[in-house]
């Protein structure tokens, strides 16, 4: 049974010059232990999909959707107690910038500690104790000393730490991470992946690894979930995504990985900018960037050609008498 499912999402913002589409109809499913990952250019909905979840968007957002079931639960009938309470003790996120997300007028041990008093109903006593513990799994050097600090007093990279450990406390069945080592430097960013992976092992929790960075998925996750300008264009496991791409999107993303086609190959930027979701186009999002574009791309969004099990793909070229393209996009 899958930990978590949802059918169809739309998500939209109102501002002042019209209604953002940000999410227009996405499928998701994680299973109990798995890693998927979300993958795309800012803006194109990653985030947003996550955050609609857990209805953590702003007042002007709209959240719709045929389905959306967590660990048995029916979430669009929760209410946002019951939201807060799975967010808190089922679901840990991990954030791009912890210094945003961390609080710096209490110390680490507090910030630890709160969470485990709330959801678990723990004395200030064990939080104590358990916050160190949690510290101590995440590898933090000199922990007992780090609870007594503030989150300015920390590292990047330790304050990350301090975020990972914050996710887990609970023992969630769902980590959400996103974008997790995007504001640190290249060792750290290893070092911060590596611990996702060994935590992940150790205590078998699903992970929701949103990135814009095909290289972080490739080492971490099972399956995949490209997505443009709001929608799923393709999905698959890693396998599938990183050796039989079906996409055009998706050959792009695989070219723009430093080191993906040799040491010293230049790396192939996409060209042009993602659509307008206030007014997107009634067909195919990404047909302005395609160089495989046809006039059917520009009239309507192709459907989903189901590959295998696993592997699906939003693009005509997988429609029966496209034309001969060769896989992988020498053109692009
Ligand atoms: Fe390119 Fe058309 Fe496929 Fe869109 S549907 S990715 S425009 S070939």
């Amino acid at each position: 049974m899958a930990l978590l499912e949802v059918k169809n999402l739309r998500t939209t913002f109102h501002i002042h010059v019209g209604t953002v589409q940000a999410v227009r109809g996405v499928d998701l499913t994680v299973g109990e232990g798995e890693t998927v990952g979300i993958v795309g250019e800012s803006g194109c909905g990653k985030s947003v999909s996550m955050m609609s979840i857990l209805h953590l968007l702003p007042k002007n957002a709209q959240i719709q959707c045929d389905k959306m079931v967590f660990d048995g639960m029916d979430l669009t009938r929760a209410t946002s107690q019951q939201l807060r309470h799975i967010e808190g003790d089922k679901i840990g996120m991990i954030f791009q910038d912890p210094m945003t997300s961390l609080n710096p007028l209490f110390t680490v041990g507090k910030q630890l500690a709160e969470p485990l008093r709330i959801h678990k109903g723990m004395s200030k006593a064990q939080a104590r104790e358990r916050a160190l513990e949690l510290l101590k799994t995440v590898n933090m050097p000199d922990p007992a000393s780090r609870l007594k600090q503030y989150p300015h007093e920390l590292s990047g990279g330790q304050r990350q730490r301090v975020m990972i450990a914050m996710a887990i406390a609970c023992g969630p069945k769902l980590v959400i991470a996103d974008e997790p080592t995007t504001a640190l430097d290249v060792t750290i960013q290893a070092q911060i992946l590596d611990l996702l992976g060994e935590l992940k092992e150790k205590l078998n929790t699903a992970v929701v690894m949103i990135t814009h960075d095909l290289g972080v998925i490739a080492g971490m996750c099972q399956r995949v979930v490209v997505m443009y300008a709001g929608k799923v264009v393709e999905e698959g496991t890693v396998r599938e995504l990183f050796y039989e791409p079906r996409h055009p999107y998706t050959w792009g993303l695989l070219r723009s990985i430093p080191g993906a086609a040799g040491a010293h190959a230049k790396l192939v930027p996409i060209p042009g900018t993602p659509p307008d979701l206030i007014a997107p186009p009634p067909g195919c999002p990404f047909a302005p960037r395609c160089p495989y574009a046809m006039n059917i791309c520009m009239s309507g969004m192709p459907g989903r050609t189901a590959l295998s099990e696993t592997h699906g793909v939003c693009c005509y070229l997988n429609d029966e008498g496209a034309p001969d393209v060769e896989w992988g996009g020498a053109k692009g």
